[in-house]
């Protein structure tokens, strides 16, 4: 029984261990994984700041009234696009990680925007190898003044491109690279702003650095998961392993208490059979003072009889071999049998000892020898820890096939720290412990009993002022 409740008691500790373990892991990632996403929020937004800038600071080099020449192919040969490509040049010479840099014009179609130059299109028929691919091809086509530009999927720029200076909220990753865009309009004081300047920006360097930033920190907090994994696991082990030792030194108490009771359960026989011989006068007679020594010495091996008989139950209990014998027991000769050993020793303590039970109890099937152990034990406890001129009672009913047994007492009580533990194996409470003489067996024993009958036995009690102890047996 204990040994199950150890494995139980250690099963749930594992489970509660793991499952710790497993709430600190998922926190643990799941703080670390929005840590990652604040510090990588706070990299972007330091980086759109820098971006939309460069696209403020661009477009007040660009004058409308200059970009309206540039209208189509034909302009790429004048002064005024070289100018401005050239420009657009050196926006992207100054800031190394502007890859694009572009003029963009309103066109009557709000989806449409045209192309007007870019820092790439000096010469439009020239054959670059824009993407850095290798080879030249339709992917590096330059664009030519008059280019039609679809932006209906570029809702920011759409909306607000020619009314203020617009910087994306997410990276775009294509071919090219991973990128962000900013725009700012090119203002004239004449007229309506028409044109915009983009700039598009490699930011592959800021993912790198965003990762390398946080690498120190995940590597930390990996270490920690280690440390708590390995913890975690040492401890399981070191609490199985305790369990083995405990079951093997159980193992080994109940194998000695086994042999001990059985080694001195013949030899007492004996002494009994021959204090009765004695007693009978076939040894001769025996002056009165022999007698009277016999009779204590008779007395007391029946006493050391009942403990190693107890402690036989105690091991046959543990090794899970007590055998039930069930016998035809008539119930009214039964408790008059146990009243009459139990009632002397109440009258010895002057306490008011009462007995209520029903003058028809009927003849039941139960186990003679168990039962009797269970309901002296109850009563002579009873009588044991309640102190002179106390009460005592014991009860007796019958409901359905249910014989329901009640002692009730006016005792010292149970403490309540130690009532969880009361019917363990060899349990004593703390304020009995040092103060009367016991060995803890009887409720071990007796819980086995009638538990082994089908039955059930519980308690309530208060320190200092009685316990009450519950038994019920089915009758058939
Ligand atoms: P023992 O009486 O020999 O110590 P038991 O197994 O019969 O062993 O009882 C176990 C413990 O339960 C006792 O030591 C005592 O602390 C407590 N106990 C049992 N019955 C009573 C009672 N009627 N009043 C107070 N304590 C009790």
């Amino acid at each position: 029984m204990k040994e199950s409740q150890n494995k139980d008691q250690l099963q749930a500790r594992n489970l509660i261990s793991y499952l710790l373990l497993g709430l600190f892991i998922a926190l643990t990632l799941g703080v670390t994984y929005f840590l990652y996403l604040e510090v990588q929020a706070m990299f972007k937004s330091r980086l759109q700041e820098r971006i939309i800038s460069i696209a403020s600071t661009a477009s007040v080099h660009f004058s409308p009234e200059d970009l309206d020449n540039i209208t189509g192919p034909e302009s790429v040969e004048s002064q005024i696009y070289k100018n401005t490509v050239r420009s657009l040049q050196r926006i992207r010479e100054a800031n190394n990680d502007v890859k694009y840099a572009y003029i963009l014009r309103k066109t009557e179609n709000p989806n449409i925007f045209q192309f007007v130059a870019d820092a790439d299109s000096l010469d439009p028929t020239a054959l670059i190898d824009l993407n850095e691919d290798g080879i030249i091809d339709d992917s590096d086509a330059l664009n030519t003044p008059g280019d039609e530009y679809d932006v209906s999927e570029f809702d920011l720029l759409r909306n607000l491109g020619f009314l203020q200076p617009t910087v994306d909220q997410d990276l775009v990753v294509d071919q090219w690279g991973t990128f962000l865009s900013a725009s700012a309009p090119i203002k004239s004081p004449e007229k309506d702003t028409t044109y915009l300047v983009g700039v598009d920006v490699d930011v592959s360097d800021f993912i790198r650095i965003t990762n390398l930033a946080l690498i120190p920190f995940v590597l930390f907090v990996c270490f920690l998961l280690l440390i708590l994994v390995t913890l975690t696991l040492v401890l399981v082990k070191m609490w199985q392993r305790s369990l083995a030792v405990l079951q093997e030194l159980d193992k080994q108490k109940d194998e000695l208490l086994s042999i001990v009771s059985h080694q001195l359960a013949t030899p007492i026989t004996s002494i009994k059979w021959y204090i009765e011989m004695m007693l009978d006068g076939d040894l001769g007679k025996l002056t009165k003072e022999q007698e009277e020594q016999m009779k204590s010495m008779k007395s007391i091996s029946a006493d050391l009889s009942d403990l190693v008989g107890m402690i036989l139950d105690v091991s046959r209990i543990q090794l899970g071999k007590m055998r039930i014998d069930k016998q035809k027991l008539d119930l009214n000769e039964f408790f008059k049998d146990i009243l009459q050993v139990i009632e002397p020793r109440a009258k010895e303590k002057q306490q008011d000892f009462g007995v209520e039970f029903p003058s028809d109890l009927p003849i039941a099937m139960l186990d003679k020898r168990y039962t009797r152990m269970t309901i002296e034990n109850l009563l002579s406890n009873a009588v044991k820890y309640t102190p002179e001129k106390g009460k005592v009672q014991l009860k007796v009913e019958l409901r359905g096939n249910i014989l329901s047994v009640t002692v009730k007492d006016t005792g010292v009580g149970i403490p309540k720290e130690d009532q969880a533990k009361i019917f363990g194996k060899l349990y004593r409470a703390s304020n009995v412990r040092n103060a009367v003489d016991g060995n803890g067996f009887g409720l071990y024993v007796a819980k086995g009993a009638v538990e082994a009958q089908g039955g059930k036995i519980w308690f309530e009690s208060e320190q200092g002022k009685g316990t009450r102890f519950f038994v019920e047996l089915p009758l058939n």
